[in-house]
Order: structure tokens, then C-alpha cells, then sequence
């Protein structure tokens, strides 16, 4: 497999899309922080079926994370990341520096209303949206692909990507992809390394708890009834819970039972703090 090219400033990476364009190819973009997992590359296999190239971005972004949380911790495997990238087929990975994103001087931020502050991980995370919005909406701009492929895995980021791109006209196909899971359910996530054995024992909880209560409110049982049980369940199993909120799941505003909706967990198992979430179907 050959490596892809590491484009590390704007100018490589337009230069390049500027030659793919040249031809009338189609590009997408893969935005990540690196320490790649399954489900990472699962997105760039959605991509690759619907694009001509694949650009994979690696970029830790500084301003999505709070003082507090794990920004020097977070896990940095890029030659691991290029080789899972080779291994997929992907021809490009777009790894700036913090200088390159935030030169001196930067002044800009992005911030939303709507989806991105629906009383879920904005209310643990304040700052968390107005990062992740600035960092995405430089990406979508510096490189202006066709498709960017996001996960649901972070539904609430999905939602606040969607909202940007049509709010700032930016043309471009925002697609989700479904969140890939371990054999026992857990949610793959970069931060799954920071659990030690206990607690990845427990962890997969959080998808049991998320299953049987998606599943109790679609054979009709009281909603909060439903998620007061499992509250207390994850509580119990060992967690300091943020939160457990059935959604709807296009505005994240509260759910009805006849439109598609979304049951979405955060909590914390030790010094890892996990999300995860999964649909409910209309029309229950
Ligand atoms: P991150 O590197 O954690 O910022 O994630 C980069 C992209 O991968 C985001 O769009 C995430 O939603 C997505 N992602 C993370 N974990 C998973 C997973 N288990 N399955 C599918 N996509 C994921």
C-alpha cells in the first residue's frame, strides 16, 4: 500500500484538490483527530464509495477542549494513522499545526444556537461547540470538497455541522455514518485507552442501558419513566452520569413518539468521560 501524501499547510492542501478539481474529480473529507480506530476508517469507506479521492484530516484541535480536560493527554499515533489510512486506500491526510489553524493573531470564533445548545454536552462542555464549529468550518473552507463524512457516534456534533454548512452556504454534502461498536458494544472511541480493565469491563453499560431503554420506549412504556430507570442504572454500574435524554433527533429538542428520535448518553467511569447514543424509530 503506498502512503499518502502529508499535506501539512493551506496551500498544499489546495494545490492538491486544485489538481484533483483540474481532472473534474470529486473529493471528500474525513475530519478526525487521529489515534484512528475502526470507526474512523469506516467513515472513509463511506467516503470512498461516494467520492473519487478521500482526504483524511488529523488535527487536535486546542479550542474544542477545556482547561480541564484532556488536550496534552488526548493520544497522538500519527504514523499508525497513516498506515490505516494507506491500508484504506485514502490518498491525502491533512495534518496542520496549531500555527497553521490559529496563527498569531486569530480572532475568529463560530458559535451556534440551535443543536449546539440543546441542554446535552453544551451543558458540560460550554466552550466545547464554538472549537469544534471553528475548526470544522476552517476545514470545510480550506478545502472545499464535495461530501465531509462525520460520525453519529458524536450526534450532537453531527447536528451542529449540519446546521453550519447551511447556515454559511458552504457547498457541501454533510454525511453521518453509524457508530462502529466492540464485540460487547461499547462505542469505539480514541479515549476507550484511557479505561483501565474494570473499568472497560463496565463501560459497555452505556449501549445495554441505551438499547433496552430505546427499545422500552418504543413498545410504548412512559418516556421518563423509562429514562429515570436507566439513570439509575447507569449510576449504579459505577458511573458519575451527566446525562440520559431522549431527543428528537433532527433538532435535539424534545422527542415525540412519531418522528425520529434519539436516546443520548454521557458519563464519566473514572478519569474517562464516554458518549454515545442510538436511534428510535417513528411512529411508536
Ligand atoms: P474524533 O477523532 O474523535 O474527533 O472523531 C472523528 C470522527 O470520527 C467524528 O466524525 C466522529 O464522530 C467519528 N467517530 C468517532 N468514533 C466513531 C465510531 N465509533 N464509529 C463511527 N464514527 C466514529
Amino acid at each position: 500500500m503506498s502512503q499518502p501524501m502529508v499535506l501539512n499547510t493551506v496551500a498544499d492542501l489546495r494545490r492538491q484538490l486544485a489538481r484533483w478539481r483540474a481532472r473534474r474529480e470529486t473529493v471528500a473529507l474525513v475530519p478526525t483527530m487521529g489515534a484512528l480506530h475502526a470507526g474512523h476508517i469506516s467513515l472513509g469507506t463511506i467516503a470512498k464509495s461516494r467520492a473519487d479521492h478521500v482526504v483524511y484530516t488529523i488535527f487536535v484541535n486546542p479550542t474544542q477542549f477545556a482547561p480541564n480536560e484532556d488536550f496534552s493527554a488526548y493520544p497522538r499515533t500519527f504514523a499508525d494513522d497513516c498506515a490505516k489510512i494507506a491500508e484504506l486506500g485514502a490518498e491525502a491526510v491533512f495534518a496542520p499545526t496549531p500555527a497553521v489553524m490559529y496563527p498569531e493573531g486569530f480572532a475568529t470564533t463560530i458559535s451556534l444556537t440551535g443543536p449546539a445548545t440543546a441542554g446535552l454536552e453544551d451543558r458540560f462542555r460550554p466552550t466545547h461547540f464554538a472549537g469544534v464549529a471553528t475548526v470544522v468550518a476552517k476545514l470545510l473552507i480550506q478545502a472545499m470538497p464535495d461530501l465531509a463524512v462525520f460520525g453519529e457516534k458524536d450526534f450532537q456534533q453531527l447536528a451542529v455541522i449540519r446546521q453550519l454548512t447551511r447556515d454559511l452556504d458552504l457547498p457541501i454534502t454533510i454525511a453521518g455514518g453509524p457508530t462502529l461498536r466492540e464485540a460487547d458494544g461499547l462505542a469505539m472511541s480514541s479515549r476507550n485507552v484511557y479505561l483501565s480493565s474494570e473499568e472497560r469491563a463496565t463501560a459497555p453499560l452505556l449501549q445495554r442501558v441505551l438499547s433496552e431503554a430505546a427499545a422500552a420506549i418504543q413498545a410504548g412504556e412512559d418516556a421518563e419513566h423509562v429514562l429515570n430507570y436507566g439513570r439509575e442504572r447507569i449510576a449504579q454500574g459505577g458511573f458519575a452520569l451527566d446525562y440520559l435524554e431522549w431527543r428528537d433527533a433532527k433538532s435535539l429538542g424534545l422527542a415525540s413518539r412519531n418522528k425520529a428520535s434519539r436516546l443520548l448518553v454521557a458519563a464519566r467511569i473514572g478519569k474517562t468521560r464516554l458518549i454515545d447514543n442510538v436511534g428510535v424509530a417513528a411512529g411508536v
